[in-house]
């Protein structure tokens, strides 16, 4: 039976699996799904669990729980042998080992792209994950924590600064739902002030949310400086050398918190370990039907979506214009890519790619959003229903639909939960210490 692979099972390779196993009968092919997480995330619920506004888990489709007949494969695939139609894969544990394959699917998304820039990799962290979220919901609530038994000073200051890094969606709705959060918290901290928080946003280029016109875009840099931010547009990121920012503009200033959501960068191993072929930027070239390849070379049982796949946009009139990497295209891509992979297979004819965008929507914090669509811009209280409803509706499966709004309803009633995790980076810690006091005094000094 042939064998159908989808490497990466984020948005579009969860579609494009999800699908084919409803399209397709199981004598037609097996379909085997590798990937080093056991579950797609929904990337744009990353700033509300950053806020706490969503459970971390929620924020993750769980591959075996939803695909029911696909092979899954905890590992990662290194690289792409189309010619000998073989991946090589590297599990968690265990020798990497060859997998063969009839029809390869390449949906391995993007990575976040970063700079050597002095103290990024040691202090800043990214927010494409949901471990990376819960990690900035836990650092800023374990700041305020160690903030509130310090006295007034660089200390205190310090630990209750936080920058990101980057005014594109990511960026702008993490930054958003944080300063929320923290705005939120002061009412359980008598000891704290507003005036003691320090939000930093830092753009190189002179405007934010590039998705959105300028007039809307203005009016959310002034929303956020309106509730206390620093937006700093037209500034580099030079230097956080030990957790000292550095900007192009000459401020400066110490940041517990330093966030980066600077960009997408291409995967490494679709960009660098494959034979298939790849444009400038490291993504594959993709063909409006989602075959890999050019219209006049197609490479024969070999099909791309999402972030990782420079597509054709027939929707634009722009000449030459390629699908934006979001979660909108992502889905259809790979919904479309199952349709298509099953036409082929019985002997059809593909169909091509085209998607008129639904318009953008963004979180801004509690109670707080930007839509636009075309020349249509909402702002405020509406366009954060909006965005609440899209998502809720968007997010696969009734399953985590109904999570999700359980979730919110309770907030709604109890408020916010406020707790941190963070000691579960250290699980052991009072276990081994047995609450002997020397060690904690070691660990302080
Ligand atoms: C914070 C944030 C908010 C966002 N908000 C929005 C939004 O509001 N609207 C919108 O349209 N888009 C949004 N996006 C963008 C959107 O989430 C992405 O465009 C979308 O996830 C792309 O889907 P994908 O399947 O290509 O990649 P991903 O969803 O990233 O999936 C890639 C998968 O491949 C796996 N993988 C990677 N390397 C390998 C390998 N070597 N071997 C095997 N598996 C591998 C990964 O583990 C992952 O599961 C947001 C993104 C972020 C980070």
């Amino acid at each position: 039976m042939r064998r159908i692979l989808v490497v990466g099972g984020g948005y579009a390779g969860f579609y494009t699996a999800w699908k084919l196993e409803k399209r397709l009968r199981r004598d037609e092919a097996e379909i085997v799904v590798i990937d080093p997480r056991g579950y797609m995330t929904y990337q744009p619920f990353l700033p509300e669990v950053a806020a706490g506004s969503i459970e971390a888990r929620h924020a993750a489709i769980s591959l075996r729980s939803h695909l029911k007949r696909a092979t899954l494969i905890h590992a990662s695939v290194t690289s792409i042998d189309h010619a000998a139609k073989q991946v090589t894969v590297l599990p968690r544990d265990g020798e990497p080992f060859s997998m063969g394959y009839d029809i390869i699917v390449v949906t391995a998304g993007a990575v976040t792209r970063t700079f050597p820039i002095p103290g990024l990799a040691e202090h800043a962290i990214g927010m494409k994950h949901v471990e990376e979220a819960v990690a900035i919901r836990d650092r800023l609530l374990d700041a305020f924590e160690r903030a509130s038994v310090l006295p007034p000073g660089a200390e205190r200051s310090r630990l209750l600064t936080v920058t990101f890094v980057g005014g594109g969606f990511s960026g702008v709705e993490g930054f958003g739902e944080v300063l929320s959060l923290a705005s939120a918290l002061l009412k359980s901290y008598q000891e704290l002030r507003f005036s003691d928080l320090s939000f930093h946003l830092v753009e190189a280029r002179n405007r934010i949310l590039p998705e959105v016109t300028d007039k809307p875009g203005e009016w959310v840099v002034r929303s956020l400086v309106e509730r206390g931010a620093q937006v700093h547009l037209g500034s580099q990121f030079l230097s956080a050398e030990g957790g000292h920012v550095v900007l192009s503009t000459g401020e400066e200033f110490d940041s517990h918190l330093i966030v980066w959501t600077a960009g997408n960068g291409a995967n490494p191993v679709v960009a660098k370990h494959t034979d298939l072929p790849v444009d400038e930027r490291g993504s594959l070239l993709t063909r409006a039907d989602l075959r890999v390849g050019t219209d006049e070379r197609p490479v024969t049982d070999a099909w791309a979506a999402g972030d990782d796949a420079s597509i054709p946009d027939l929707a634009s009139t722009v000449p030459g214009a390629r699908t934006v990497p979001n979660a909108q295209h992502a889905v259809r891509q790979g919904t479309l890519l199952a349709a298509n992979i099953t036409a082929t297979i019985r002997g059809g004819t593909p169909k091509d790619y085209i998607h008129h965008s639904l318009g953008v929507v963004a979180t801004l914090g509690l109670g707080k959003g930007i839509f636009q669509y075309r020349r249509i811009v909402v702002t405020g209280f509406l366009a954060w229903v909006m965005h609440r409803g899209y998502h809720v509706l968007a997010i696969p499966t009734w399953e985590r639909k109904t999570r999700v709004l359980l979730v919110w309803v309770s907030a709604f009633v109890f408020g916010r939960d406020i707790i941190s995790l963070a000691e579960v980076q250290h699980p052991r810690r009072a276990f081994v210490d047995g609450g002997r006091i020397d060690d904690a005094l070691q660990r302080a000094s």
